[in-house]
């Protein structure tokens, strides 16, 4: 059994915890937590663009008219 991978303390098997692999309910709502913070803060996509003013309906209009 890995320790705790938030405390580094020895983590008791499933069996015995519900919190595993966390060491306890406690080291589990923190891991939590920081999952919620990373993905709250993380960066924003690099391929991500800025909203566009001009409407994509109306990108190429000549293109359908052979
Ligand atoms: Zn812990």
């Amino acid at each position: 059994m890995p320790p705790c991978p938030i405390c580094g303390r020895p983590a008791a098997p499933r069996q015995q915890n519900l919190a595993a692999p966390f060491c306890t309910p406690r080291c589990k709502l923190i891991d939590l937590g920081k999952w919620l913070n990373e993905e709250y803060r993380g960066p924003l996509p690099e391929g991500a663009e800025p909203d566009d003013e001009s409407p994509s309906t109306a990108a190429h209009p000549n293109q359908e008219q052979a």
